[in-house]
């Protein structure tokens, strides 16, 4: 699963003319102004990347764990048998939730945890071509709206800052396009480690902490072009408005509860302190319905195992309900099933599987969206697409054509290689190309046929049909 790519490289800004019937479908999409976007080589060098964190996962339910051959329980550890000793065994999604994102010891607020130096690497470290299709999926977007004023690009859990980043440089390539809209970027991110990384990636040294207590902004900055930055610890935090979220491996690594189908009914499971190893965690199965149990499994549910993040359905319904009122649209990325997998809680350490329960705090955790259990906590206000593979959707947004302009721009034998090799991590179904999966939660107008204004029935032509949304259809001109 792994991939070495050597070197740098940079690619020349220049336009170049292509005839390809891509280029068409892109004119069709984005009206003529957003097109040369494909036949652009950005400057931006190929990151260097390695694996990923996709793998299938064994099943480690129900195994116990010693630490990593250590006499002194590392802190996390610590303090999770103290809460343990305190309140009984704890649900698995506040073993996760401490473990990730506990404001002193989480493994996402004290790590850098992405590239081939971290514990795992994702599409947007991978290729820069990733956040350009990303970018003109926002700007066809806000289009599709009737271009408002206002675009604000709220990104939740930006890592580095790479996508944001290789987002923006599409938006200032197509200023034209955007017109005047006033374009601003917010970013959602618990981790005070990765939000100053994020501010060095998009904002240089223009960006400082907010001091006032009561701001729910702790960190403002702006761009090289000028565009305002503001960092929040919550999406409720971000300020109403005509928004497009973007959310690429963040709803995997929000909490999930266990439940195990028994004799008895739904249980629950827990995380508890093994008793003949008292610095070793294990899960157990709680003996009586907890309240997730009777809240969180559907009465018709058919597998014996499943996982459901109480977290994620909020954050979704928090989405859809921004989308319904202020308009935008929301693409979310991860792998994930549609309600059908069982197990799939799973650590990464190293670019390794990891123990879930072994040294925590040192590794990450994850688990597979379930894209069915979003799209009902949606509800039916907004309008749903997908999933669709990773591979359809960006050869969709045509990233067959952004290659061909890429390679026909470079000459250089081992950039060339590393461009392809990238695009194969990304599209192959054998590798990223079926594993990941985008969803997206649009305003119900964005689909619906526009009406007959009052008035006009005597009108013979149609009215226009909706224009299609980029990446979940394939669009086909004569
Ligand atoms: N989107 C990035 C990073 C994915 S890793 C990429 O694809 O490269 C997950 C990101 O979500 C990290 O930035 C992490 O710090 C952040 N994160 C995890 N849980 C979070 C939470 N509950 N609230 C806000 N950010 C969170």
């Amino acid at each position: 699963m792994s991939m070495t790519i050597n070197g740098k490289a940079t690619f020349h800004n220049g336009y170049t003319k292509c005839n390809w019937t891509l280029k068409d479908r892109m004119r069709a999409l984005l009206c003529v102004k957003a097109q040369p976007l494909l036949s652009r080589g950005f400057i931006h060098p190929v990151r260097p990347s390695t694996a990923v964190r996709w793998q299938a996962a064994p099943s480690k339910l129900f195994c116990s764990s010693p630490p990593d051959g250590n006499n002194t329980p590392p802190s996390m550890l610590r303090h999770l048998t103290s809460k343990i000793k305190a309140t009984g065994p704890i649900p698995v999604a506040e073993y996760m939730r401490e473990v990730l994102t506990n404001p002193v010891k989480g493994y996402y607020v004290r790590n850098n945890m992405l590239g081939p130096e971290g514990d795992f690497i994702t599409s947007p470290e991978i290729s820069q071509i990733f956040g350009e299709l990303i970018g003109v999926w926002i700007i066809s977007e806000w289009m599709g709206a009737g271009q408002p004023k206002q675009l604000q690009l709220v990104e939740l859990g930006p890592g580095k800052g790479s996508l944001a980043s290789d987002v923006l440089r599409v938006f200032s390539q197509l200023q034209s396009v955007l017109g005047g809209a006033s374009v601003s970027l917010h970013l959602v991110e618990v981790s005070p480690a990765l939000s100053l990384l994020q501010a060095q990636n998009l904002t240089g040294n223009r960006s400082q902490e907010a001091d006032a207590e009561d701001d729910p902004v702790y960190r403002r900055g702006e761009t090289d072009a000028g565009l305002p930055v503001s960092w929040y610890h919550r999406l409720d935090d971000v300020p109403a408005g005509f928004s497009v979220f973007v959310a690429h491996e963040f709803f995997d690594a929000l909490p999930i509860h266990k439940f195990q189908r028994t004799e008895k009914g739904w249980r629950e499971v827990l995380v508890d302190i093994d008793p003949e190893k008292p610095d070793t965690l294990r899960f157990v199965v709680a003996p009586a319905p907890t309240l997730a149990s009777t809240s969180l499994v559907q009465a018709d549910e058919t597998r014996d195992h499943v996982e459901v993040s109480a977290e994620g359905g909020v954050l979704v319904q928090q989405l859809a309900r921004r989308i319904i009122e202020d308009g935008g649209a929301a693409l979310i990325i991860d792998y994930g099933h549609n309600g059908t997998k069982t197990d799939t809680f799973r650590g990464f350490k190293g670019h390794q599987l990891h123990d879930v329960l072994a040294s925590p705090g040192s590794a990450d955790l994850t688990a597979d969206v379930d894209f069915n259990y979003l799209r009902r906590m949606a509800g039916g206000g907004v309008a749903c697409l997908g999933p669709v593979t990773q591979r359809t959707f960006l050869k969709n947004m045509g990233i067959d054509t952004r290659m061909q302009v890429l390679l026909r721009n470079c000459s250089d034998p081992s950039t060339r290689k590393q461009l392809i090799s990238s695009y194969n991590m990304l599209t192959n179904p054998a590798k990223m190309g079926e594993r990941f999966h985008f969803f997206s939660l649009l305003h119900p107008s964005r689909l619906a046929k526009p009406q007959k204004p009052e008035g006009l029935k005597l009108e013979k032509k149609k009215s226009p049909a909706p224009l299609p949304v980029a990446g979940f259809t394939e669009l086909k001109f004569a």
